[in-house]
């Protein structure tokens, strides 16, 4: 099972410091939080798909699964096609204007390489991205996870809700 960015959009307040740690480590932010005024924020960056289109459709191989199971890219191997742009639901692979190659999130590839959590995952004050493989993780919350869950709806309130 792969690793990938675990959302949990109830704890997220806005604050970006997601999108300031991924431009510092990048050059551009791969993740970009969602405002929608009076109701939520929503951080969202490639969903690494398990199946996912933009790589079927690559021509070159310049995308490829790595050992934790992202969607990676290797730069060399771009030729700026876009497919992968047009194949992403998500519209997640962006243009790099000065390469003319693809740009997208690679969850911190030399990051992870040293042993480190991505930028985004690091820098959150809330622990609202969590990085891992998904059933480790739900494992390791169902305790917190079941009791935010009763007390919410205990209080009338809208229950958590995550992003796998
Ligand atoms: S770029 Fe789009 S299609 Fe490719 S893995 Fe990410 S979310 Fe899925
Ligand atoms: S750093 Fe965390 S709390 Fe701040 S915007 Fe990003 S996901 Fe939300």
């Amino acid at each position: 099972m792969s690793k990938k960015i675990f959302i949990d959009f109830k704890r997220c307040i806005g604050c970006r410091a997601c999108e300031v740690a991924c431009e510092m480590e990048h050059g551009e932010a791969r993740i970009r939080v969602f405002e929608f005024p009076d109701l939520t924020t929503i951080p969202f960056n490639c969903r690494h798909c398990e199946k996912a289109p933009c790589l079927e459709v690559c021509p070159t191989g310049a995308l490829y699964r790595d050992q934790d199971g992202a969607v990676a890219f290797d730069p060399l191997k771009c030729i700026g096609c876009l497919m992968c742009a047009v194949a992403c639901p998500f519209g997640v692979p962006k243009i790099d204007e000065v390469n003319k190659i693809m740009d997208k999130c690679d969850l911190c590839s030399e990051r992870r390489a040293e042993g480190k959590l991505p930028a985004c995952v690091s820098s959150c004050p809330t622990e609202a991205l969590k990085f891992g493989e998904i059933n480790e993780l739900l494992w390791d919350r169902e305790g917190s996870f079941v009791s935010r869950l009763k007390e919410a709806r205990e209080r009338g309130e809208k229950e958590p809700i995550y992003l796998l």
